[in-house]
């Protein structure tokens, strides 16, 4: 068993400062990330602070030491949460999840990656060969995913862009039987425009510092990412920590194991490459017309996604319209239209291609022929890596999305931590001391009520006809929300106007409505649907319908992204949870600074301060008087082997009191709280040593 630590590296529970305050917190923070103890327990939550250095202490055993081991055994660590996690899972029939927040470069896909990792180690001692193939596919996923959905930005040199959600499946012996992954809201506008400084998705550059000479060949690529529109806006196109070429071959290898046909690869070649030779094509007038420039560019499109040129240049230069008699025109794009429609091609196709390669290894790793009959209940574990709250110079629809989503799932922390506990407490008839947290509901329903809630009013706006601008939109929406204690509206400069509410997190700029409507002619649908490379059709089922058959609207953007976070919180909900709040301690990825005002802000706002709170206010154990009787009453010469007391809580109080914990318990109406976990630990010992 790992030492516990010595008290100079600070307290490795929250609970156990001296006072609950924020000086206190922030000063044991800093101390241990000083002491590189990056981890820091409140009760069962890891608060985990970025070291940005490599730490030696994921190793196998390190892993040994927290295989099987009670969480208070140990110095905190995420091993410790992804053991008790497995262990309630496999214990219990429990699905559980551990959910990992903290802002873009705190360290959560870092986190995940470490808690898979561990899962894979502990599991399957007999090393089946189904089994280790479904962990090598849930490892291997990773890989392709991160290169496909994460980018350098200015704040993270890795940064997901996108949510991801993973189940694992286990059977009854506890080793994994499959899993399923969700994704959420890829930033796809990256596909064509980075901020300085920034870059594309990764799967980029990697392909073109990577791959053969022959396959770059075959998909007419040069192997400069300067050469590219698409790859070089933020120009900066080289990663110091990243080795693209190496990455390439990683990918490559890990889409093989993970059962990618030759076909499907070559495919996806084909589309990254159709992509970066969109971003290339421009558009000019000769006067009447809008003409392309650059044929040859065209036709390599064409034949790299297996569509007739003639097709490929029509779907760029028009779009089929339907007239109000029901007639079918082609009506010719200006050049702003073009542009604008060759940019919603390269990110559709880029997001579809990411969502049909996240379905791509569903179903490979889907659990088959599970027959619970057969098998015993099949549970499993959730892991949460999704990105965190987002405020930039420029904040626009996507942070507005991802601080939505926060602000949800800080409401099901707030909802599943806080206030369970207290209600648990209320209906036990505990004396507890209440404590005052901010309920964010109120936010949830500003941004997520039908008729009144900010989607919604931004949905009625897409839906209007004719030109409803960004400013009459944030008219509409002053007016109906101005009373709102959480909505304020502002102007930024003339013209720009911008709105903000709650803690700064959510806003709204110009180009929201656009982004919401998301549109894309269904010419270019049509086009791949038409395509005769099978892979890529299947990315377009929705290009089957004509012109004149297109009359649902689809859903807006806001609206799917809210569908899909609700059926997430959901999922979550009906799970066990478990909480990894990462702590990113400066903006300048130096393992060497604490930033404490920045530090101190993320402490806030993911509401540690409250939690610790709850927890010392709170008992870490609780147990039906029957069921901790039967378990201990051995170690008491008044209830063993039977007890003469009138109930069972008397009985319990004889065991307490003979222990000499009476400071650590309160007596509910059916239950017994214990506070402390070491108590329990001390009976389980005792009762282990008879
Ligand atoms: P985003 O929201 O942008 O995806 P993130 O929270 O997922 O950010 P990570 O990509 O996990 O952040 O971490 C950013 C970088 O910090 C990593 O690439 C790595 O260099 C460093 N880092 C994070 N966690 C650790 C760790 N435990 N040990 C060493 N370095 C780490
Ligand atoms: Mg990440």
């Amino acid at each position: 068993m790992a030492e516990l630590e010595g008290l100079e590296f600070g307290k490795s529970d929250f609970v156990l400062l001296d006072e609950v305050t924020m000086e206190q917190f922030m000063d044991n923070l800093k101390l241990r990330f000083e002491k590189g103890r990056i981890y820091t327990f409140i009760g069962e939550v890891v608060v985990s602070v970025n070291p940005y250095k490599h730490l030696d202490i994921y190793g196998k055993e390190v892993i040994e030491d927290y295989r099987g081991r009670e969480l208070y055994e140990n110095p905190p660590h995420l091993f410790a949460v992804a053991d008790a996690a497995y262990k309630a899972m496999k214990r219990r029939a429990k699905d559980t999840c551990i959910v990992i927040s903290g802002e873009s470069g705190a360290g959560k896909t870092e986190a995940s990656k470490y808690i898979m990792q561990y899962i894979a180690a502990i599991t399957n001692p007999n090393q089946r060969a189904e089994v280790e193939s479904v962990k090598n596919v849930l490892l291997k996923s990773n890989c392709v995913l991160e290169a496909f959905g994460n980018a350098k930005t200015n704040r993270n040199d890795n940064s997901s862009r996108f949510g991801k959600y993973m189940d694992i499946n286990f059977n009854f012996n506890g080793d994994p039987t499959g899993g399923h992954i969700n994704n959420y809201l890829l930033e796809k506008s990256r596909v064509v425009q980075q901020q300085d400084g920034e870059r594309n998705f990764h799967s980029f550059y990697q392909v073109l510092r990577g791959g053969s000479d022959e396959l770059l060949k075959s998909l007419y690529l040069q192997r400069d990412p300067a050469e590219y529109a698409y790859t070089s806006q933020g120009a900066s196109v080289t990663l110091a920590s990243n080795n693209d070429s190496l990455c390439h071959k990683a990918v490559m290898a890990a889409l093989k194991v993970i059962g990618f046909t030759t076909e499907e690869i070559s495919s996806i070649y084909k589309i990254l490459s159709t992509i970066l030779h969109l971003g290339n094509l421009q558009f000019t007038s000769d006067g009447e017309h809008v003409v392309l420039v650059g044929e040859d560019t065209v036709k390599h499109i064409s034949e790299l996604t297996s569509t007739e040129p003639e097709n490929t240049r029509k779907a760029l230069l028009y779009r089929t319209v339907a007239t109000g008699g029901g007639e079918v025109i082609e009506k010719g794009h200006n050049e702003q239209e073009a542009s604008y429609g060759r940019d919603a091609f390269a990110k559709a196709l880029y997001e579809r291609l990411f969502a049909w390669i996240v379905g791509r290894i569903n179903s490979v790793i889907e659990v088959k022929d599970y027959n619970p009959a057969l098998h015993g209940k099949n549970t499993v574990i959730g892991v949460l890596d999704i990105y965190g709250f987002e405020i930039f110079d420029n904040n626009s629809f996507e942070q507005f999305c991802i601080n939505y989503c926060n602000e949800k799932l800080q409401q099901l922390f707030i909802e599943l931590i806080l206030r369970q506990e207290q209600d648990e407490y209320q209906r036990e008839g505990i004396t507890w001391q209440h404590i005052e947290y901010f309920n964010n509901q109120i936010i949830v329903d500003l941004v997520e009520q039908p008729h009144k809630g900010i989607i919604s009013i931004l949905d009625e706006a897409c839906l209007t006809a004719g030109k409803v601008t960004d400013t009459v939109c944030l008219d509409s929406m002053n007016k109906k929300l101005g009373q709102h204690p959480h909505y304020t509206s502002r102007k930024l400069c003339p013209g720009d106007k911008t709105m903000e509410f709650n803690r700064d997190f959510l806003f709204y700029s110009p180009g929201f409505l656009d982004k919401n409507k998301d549109p894309l002619f269904q010419d270019f649908k049509r086009l791949m649907y038409n395509s005769s490379d099978h892979v890529l059709k299947e990315m377009w089922p929705d290009g089957k319908m004509s012109i004149t058959e297109v009359t649902k609207r689809p859903l807006t953007a806001a609206t799917l992204f809210k569908n899909s976070i609700i059926a997430l919180v959901d999922k979550l909900a009906c799970k066990e949870p478990y909480y990894v709040r990462c702590i990113k301690p400066n903006e300048v990825k130096s393992p060497l600074l604490f930033d404490d005002g920045r530090c101190q802000h993320q402490v806030a706002y993911l509401g540690l301060l409250e939690n610790v709170r709850v927890r010392r206010a709170g008992f870490a154990y609780r147990q039906p008087y029957a069921r901790f009787l039967q378990r201990y009453k051995m170690t008491c010469e008044y209830t063993w082997p039977n007890h003469l007391m009138s109930t069972d809580q008397e009985a319990v109080e004889a065991i307490v009191n003979q222990h000499g914990f009476e400071d650590d318990v309160a007596y509910g109406h059916t239950k017994l709280f214990v506070r402390t976990p070491r108590t329990l630990f001390t009976l389980e010992q005792e009762r282990a040593a008879l």
